[in-house]
């Protein structure tokens, strides 16, 4: 995978706007280890059509489920803050008596 990793670099990156976060979308096996791979860029939705070594197409998808994941974790961190400092400001307007039964 190693010998592969400047492909995957490559593919990754968008022609068009030059986002690293080109994924796959779809693929095709042509023989052994070949492979025909639909990518897309997420940023500017360029689309395109490149062969591939099969090590090459598993380091993409696996670049893309790790971003996924990675998104999903700031995703979850982003509403957790949210949530808490929700409860910090009904917190402090029951201290406050702010809060009325006509609010419910
Ligand atoms: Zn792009």
């Amino acid at each position: 995978m190693e010998k592969f990793s400047e492909q995957i670099n490559e593919y990754q990156t968008c022609l068009f706007c030059g986002s690293n976060l080109v994924y796959p979308v779809e693929r095709t096996q042509l023989n052994e280890n070949g492979w025909k791979v639909a990518v897309r860029c997420p940023n500017c939705f360029g689309f395109r059509v490149e062969c591939m070594h099969r090590d090459v197409m598993v380091g993409l998808i696996r670049n893309a489920n790790k971003g996924r994941e990675d998104l999903a974790k700031t995703f979850n961190q982003m509403a957790k803050k949210t949530m808490e400092e929700e409860s910090d400001k009904m917190i402090s307007a029951l201290h406050r008596d702010q809060i009325l039964p006509i609010d419910f």
